[in-house]
């Protein structure tokens, strides 16, 4: 099984003009702060560092920040898309929906990339009304190909962080995507029909998942891309490696738990799914072992079915630090470098076993927009961004891992058993209001 991420998320910069200042307010010492004594970071916590602003009081008054059970979500096809994958989409929304909370301005698109201009017109119809990248001008089918990206985003009325702004995500796949999955670029690769929907659903899973770590950023945006350093509503600033990986490690987690709600799915053979469930689970929960390795060995190295494999890069000696706090990696998803092999997975175990998948998942989130992303983190963990790097890179070398056996996690390292949606209140999030 080969599961690549041809559909990244990549953010329309949000920096637009420049970001002028004339309607802040720059009130932070206004911000309640809920710090108390439950807090492992007590007696010294971090302070907010949310700027409030039009755009944020705008927000949470629409409850963009709000699981809903009803959200304004768009999913739009080309017209010679088969109901079936219309329904497919809206079945699994519905449930994802259920689990992580409906969060607003959710645009699912599925275009034609062969089809003529005239069947992709609903899509570049949304596209023009979300203003999206090109607009300006209409599309073509080509321009669409151009332009299209899972996840990105679109604000309609400008970035202006004034009482009319509005965001919306926007998650735009083609249709061979849609069809085939993965298969659709790699003529070598050939999976099951069970297996090309279990990646559709994972593929709709992980970039919902990256729209509710949006929407509980408000205004200040995610990452790095969303405001410059410079700026007074400076971004939450959450290192893609968490973005990435709190994603991923959600996407079997959910499936394990929901997948027999998706009728869809009825049609195979479930000791067939069960088993890629159980295959990818297993990946991750020999997790600690696999790290271990790759970080104290320099290969060839031992894989979980016992084949040795010499392909892989030496990583011995790679360290998370803060260099990977910003930007995705300078090589971009050629996934040959440590960083883009280690960082999304490692970190993000290492996270929950200092505090719980909860706080990771759910918690963390809740609390970035008032404090950035790293105060949020010492809030439940106690550890600042660089007790935090120092404390994996020990974690990573403290244990041999030739000594343990491939199961051996540390507490709260693998996924739980439970089902995701009994083991975390999605919603329940304490979200931001004020
Ligand atoms: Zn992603």
């Amino acid at each position: 099984m080969n599961f690549r991420y041809l559909l990244s998320i990549l953010l329309i910069s949000a920096c637009g003009g420049g970001g002028s200042s004339g309607v802040m307010d720059y009130d932070s010492a206004s911000l309640s702060t809920s710090t108390n004594t439950n807090f492992p970071c007590f007696p010294n916590c971090p302070l907010p560092t949310a700027v409030q602003n039009d755009a944020t009081i705008k927000l949470i008054n629409e409850g963009f920040n709000q699981p809903k059970s009803n959200p304004d979500q768009w999913a739009i096809f080309s017209t010679d898309i088969e109901q079936y994958y219309v329904n497919r989409e809206d079945v699994i929304q519905n449930l994802l929906n259920t689990s992580f909370g409906g969060y607003m301005n959710y645009n699912y698109m599925v275009f034609n990339e062969d089809g003529p201009n005239e069947v992709n017109i609903p899509v570049m119809n949304r596209l023009i009304e979300l203003k999206y990248n090109g607009w300006e001008n209409g599309y073509s089918t080509e321009e669409l190909k151009d332009v299209s990206s899972c996840l990105a985003g679109a604000n309609p009325n400008g970035y202006e962080k004034d009482s009319a702004y509005e965001q919306h995500s926007t998650c735009m796949v083609w249709k061979s995507f849609l069809l085939y999955s993965h298969a659709a670029n790699d003529p070598n690769y050939m999976p099951e029909d069970y297996e090309i929907e279990i990646q559709i659903v994972q593929h709709m899973q992980h970039e919902y998942f990256h729209h509710y770590q949006r929407a509980h950023a408000l205004d200040r945006g995610l990452d790095y891309q969303s405001a410059p350093a410079d700026d007074p509503n400076q971004s939450v600033n959450a290192p893609w490696w968490w973005i990435e990986g709190a994603a991923m490690s959600t996407e079997f987690w959910w499936i394990r738990s929901n997948w027999q709600n998706l009728n869809f799915l009825n049609k195979y053979n479930s000791q067939d799914i069960n088993e890629l469930i159980t295959y990818e689970t297993n990946r991750r929960n020999s997790s600690f072992w696999w790290f271990l390795q790759r970080i104290q060995s320099s290969g060839p190295y031992r894989e979980h079915s016992g084949n040795i494999n010499y392909e892989l890069i030496d990583c011995s000696d790679w360290q998370l630090g803060p260099e990977h706090s910003d930007g995705y990696p300078e090589d971009g998803h050629n996934n040959n470098d440590c960083e883009n092999q280690l960082a999304p997975f490692a970190p993000i175990h290492f996270m929950a076993h200092k505090s719980s998948w909860q706080i990771v998942l759910r918690d963390i989130p809740s609390k970035y927009y008032e404090y950035g992303f790293w105060g949020a983190v010492e809030l439940y963990t106690g550890l600042n961004e660089e007790e935090f790097y120092l404390q994996f890179n020990e974690t990573m070398r403290s244990t041999n891992w030739e000594d343990i056996s491939m199961t051996y996690a540390p507490d709260g390292w693998n996924i739980p058993d439970e089902s995701i949606d009994t083991h975390i209140d999605f919603y329940n999030i304490d979200y931001f209001n004020n």
